[in-house]
């Protein structure tokens, strides 16, 4: 992607564009895997933490990135791959975790089961499969 696509996801997304936007959208297309927050302050030190923060906050809220929970207690950050918007993040699906690497990917292909419980809310629900991915291996 070129700088003036990722102007175009901002404005599909409402958000104001500014080069702190289209750098992190940058970092996160440039590869498919996730990224923790470190990651993205290691790439782009120029910017503050607050407004790294800001645009990843930004970028949630949108429909742009999803969180994935993380048992290291640092979350990482994906794009979204189907058209989420604000209101709907639409996130079923599984996320692989190297032990070797560290490196977590989006498995776009492997849905989490529909899980229902009688009596529950489920908010969320989460599989993470771990092992060797597939540059390790
Ligand atoms: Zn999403
Ligand atoms: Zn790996
Ligand atoms: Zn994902």
């Amino acid at each position: 992607m070129k700088n003036k696509d990722y102007k175009t996801v901002l404005k599909t997304h409402a958000l104001r564009i500014t080069d702190c936007r289209v750098d992190v959208l940058n970092v996160f297309h440039h590869s498919k895997k996730a990224r923790s927050f470190k990651n993205l302050e290691d790439q782009l030190g120029h910017y503050d933490r607050v407004t790294l923060y800001r645009t990843l906050n930004s970028f949630i809220e949108k429909g742009i990135l999803h969180r994935i929970p993380d048992d290291s207690g640092y979350a990482r950050y994906a794009l979204c791959h189907n058209d989420c918007t604000p209101q709907k993040h639409q996130h079923d699906h599984a996320h692989f975790k190297c032990d070797d690497c560290g490196a977590i990917e989006c498995l776009e292909e492997q849905h989490v089961p529909n899980i229902r419980l009688a009596g529950y809310l489920v908010k969320e629900a989460n599989l993470i499969l771990s092992g060797t991915c597939k540059a390790c291996t």
